[in-house]
């Protein structure tokens, strides 16, 4: 285990880059002591490790992992866990500092951090990925725990990872744990609900937004960059709630309609194909294309850094509400606010998950478990009672929702660390 520290200033357009912008503007408004700033714009611990597999061949490979855990100050660090041949260390930190203001700004007791491995998970086999799992978890175990560090699905993860490295941690541990992770299987204490959760607040928080612009479900349409476990049901419940999907994409490429595509057909067809690719009830878009469509609603729910300068003058959407962690640089913020694109920030928009995470936990912890209709309530109270507060706060201050939000949080992160003190 390699415990590594880092200085707070990065250089280059990175998603960390972005995330420091991000913060600095929100110091700016809070007016943060510079010592405070340096602090959250660092992670509070890193972990680096190699991860040796044994391939069904017999031969070996080696990947590498990282644990970030970005603020305690709240409670126990909390984020996915990503597998994707794109994985490093600065994406991680990114995405680790945006879970601390997550959690701070839906109010769960929780500080941010983010993991991943550094593979393409479809070139290897389910025992493989088991095995990965399985040493990535024994190699990360001294960091967290219920108390520690709660990790859960991301990109490339699924609620089988999470099964895995549940039972790798409680295996060694020696008792059963289940609120070690969350994202876990309904049957081994998973919550109803947390599947599909990242998508309801995104289209709970879409609809909020949509309507603040004067704009009703029947009439708007909306494309979804991504059709995984955020896209897909983002995808679902806006056609479920009225809205008109013209156009959906995922790595492979894109599909479009402009009456409108027949989701529930969609998913049958990836769910057959394992891509949106040759989709009948559509015609085929490049990628790149679909985040400038003349629609009313994009939803940005793949991965960072994908609404850049270079585009965001040709985006035509009236709201932008981001699925994805990251999919906007500050330079886009800027190009698209000065042209009148509300943008609704991942830390609101995304943060669904991380409210149920946060209920499995509680549900976890105390072995009691709640209906579907409860936990599906209770999370679109949390999502509209943030919107709703992010909304005043910005419009008080004249401020954009994203530097409203990130505001909010961090001024809540700075209280307790304030009210903490300061060790030794
Ligand atoms: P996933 O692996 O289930 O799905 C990712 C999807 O994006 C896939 O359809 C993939 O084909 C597609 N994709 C990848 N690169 C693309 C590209 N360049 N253009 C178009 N599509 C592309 O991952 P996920 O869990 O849905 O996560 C998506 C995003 O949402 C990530 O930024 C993640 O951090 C964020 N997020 C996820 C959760 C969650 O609960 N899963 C919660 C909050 C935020």
């Amino acid at each position: 285990m390699t415990t590594v520290t880092t200085d707070s200033t990065a250089t280059s357009a990175t998603p960390l880059a972005d995330a420091r912008a991000q913060l600095a503007e929100a110091a700016g408004v809070l007016g943060l002591p510079e010592g405070l700033h340096r602090m959250l714009a660092t992670p509070r611990r890193e972990v680096t490790v190699s991860i040796p597999l044994r391939r069904d061949d017999g031969s070996q490979d080696l990947f590498i992992g990282h644990r970030v855990q970005h603020n305690f100050s709240r409670g126990p660090a909390k984020g996915g866990i990503r597998y994707s041949p794109n994985v490093d260390l600065d994406e991680v930190r990114a995405l680790a500092m945006w879970m601390t203001w997550k959690c701070a700004l839906l109010d769960v007791p929780y500080g941010g951090a983010k993991g991943g491995v550094r593979i393409d998970p479809r070139s290897y086999s389910q025992a493989e990925l088991e095995r990965v799992t399985r040493r990535f978890t024994s190699e990360i175990l001294p960091v967290i725990g219920p108390e520690r560090d709660i990790p859960a699905p991301d990109i490339g993860t699924d609620e089988q990872t999470m099964a895995w490295m549940m039972d790798t941690y409680s295996v060694n541990r020696g008792h059963t744990v289940l609120g070690v992770v969350t994202g876990k299987p309904v049957s081994l204490g998973g919550s109803l609900g947390r599947a599909s959760s990242t998508s309801r607040g995104v289209v709970d928080v879409a609809l909020a937004a949509l309507e603040s612009r004067g704009l009703k479900p029947a009439t708007t349409t909306a494309a979804v960059q991504g059709f995984g476990k955020v896209g897909r049901g983002a995808a679902r419940f806006l056609a479920e709630a009225g809205v008109t999907v013209t156009a959906v994409s995922d790595q492979y490429g894109a599909v479009a309609s402009p009456s409108g595509l027949d989701v529930p057909a969609l998913e049958a067809h990836v769910d057959a194909t394992g891509s949106v690719v040759g989709f009948a009830g559509g015609d085929e878009l490049d990628g790149a294309e679909l985040l400038e469509l003349d629609v009313d609603l994009l939803v940005p729910a793949a991965v960072e850094g994908v609404l850049t300068r270079d585009n965001a003058p040709r985006v035509r959407a009236k709201v932008v509400v981001e699925g994805a962690n990251g999919p906007t640089t500050p330079d886009a913020d800027a190009i698209m606010a000065g042209n009148d694109v509300l943008v609704v920030p991942d830390i609101l928009a995304n943060a669904g998950g991380v409210v149920v995470s946060y209920f499995e936990w509680v549900q976890a912890n105390q072995a009691y478990w709640w209906t579907e209709p409860e936990v599906e309530a209770r999370l679109k109270q949390r999502m509209l009672g943030a919107w709703e507060a992010v909304s005043d706060y910005a419009t008080q201050r004249e401020l954009s929702l994203r530097t409203a939000a990130t505001a909010m949080a961090v001024e809540r992160v700075a209280s307790a660390h304030t009210q903490r003190g300061l060790y030794p």
